[in-house]
């Protein structure tokens, strides 16, 4: 199967009925500054370069994020910060996300989620992320990845299960890192959401170093 093949069948999903519903809400409605854009209101399928090393995974579509532009962490708050920070260690052409074709291409990097729809309230539940893991695993397949960071304690988990890793011994900590028996390295840290930027739980310099240890362990056995 091809990343082709795979965004395929991701875009055509309805397994989830509740989340179908409530991306599909949340499409027609839209919010009051966003009137004049079609939503996507589909799952979002991954995005990057397909020989990429690294792999991100983050948690869900924001409703009024990539499930209104179809491009994970495109057009919101997270993604205002997500995407400088790849720009400044190299992985991304340019710092702003703001649409499908606004030029963005990433380098050595795939970005995907644990689940590929909006949830409500920003909460998938454990079936639905559940239902979604066959597409996580398939990127994963398809991808071979050498790093893998967990953006936030959900995607952590959710990892910890595909590779069938115990959990002992394996906290989520910013910058915590470990080598999965099977091989790639997981790195831990804080979603960029503004729950955690506008706190100060997560700062521009803590990110910062975080994609510098990843561009080190890329290189590393
Ligand atoms: S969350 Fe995943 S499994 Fe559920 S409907 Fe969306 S794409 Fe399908």
């Amino acid at each position: 199967m091809s990343f082709v093949e795979l965004h395929k069948e991701v875009i055509a999903c309805r397994k989830c009925p509740r989340l179908v519903e409530w991306r599909e809400e949340v499409a027609h409605t839209k919010r009051k500054a966003y009137m004049d854009w079609e939503y996507w209101g589909k799952p979002v399928p991954g995005f990057g370069d397909p020989q990429a090393r690294v792999l991100v995974v983050g948690l869900a579509p924001g409703a009024h994020g990539s499930n209104r532009t179809g491009r994970n962490f495109t057009g919101d708050a997270s993604g205002k910060f997500l995407y400088p920070a790849l720009y400044r260690a190299g992985f991304a052409n340019q710092p702003d996300a703001t649409s499908r074709d606004d030029g963005l291409e990433l380098t050595d990097m795939y970005i995907t989620a644990s689940g590929r729809c909006a949830p409500p309230k920003n909460k998938p539940t454990a079936e639905e992320l559940n239902n979604c893991q066959p597409f996580l695993e398939r990127e994963i397949e398809l991808l071979n990845p050498k790093v893998i960071v967990a953006l936030g304690r959900i995607a952590f988990e959710r990892l910890l299960r595909i590779y069938s890793e115990p959990k002992a011994g394996k906290r989520f900590a910013h910058g915590a890192t470990f080598k999965l028996d099977a091989g790639p390295w997981l790195v831990c840290s804080y979603h960029p959401s503004q729950q955690n930027t506008l706190t100060g739980k997560l700062t521009v310099e803590m990110f910062d170093a975080m994609w510098k240890q990843v561009q080190t362990l890329m290189d590393k056995e």
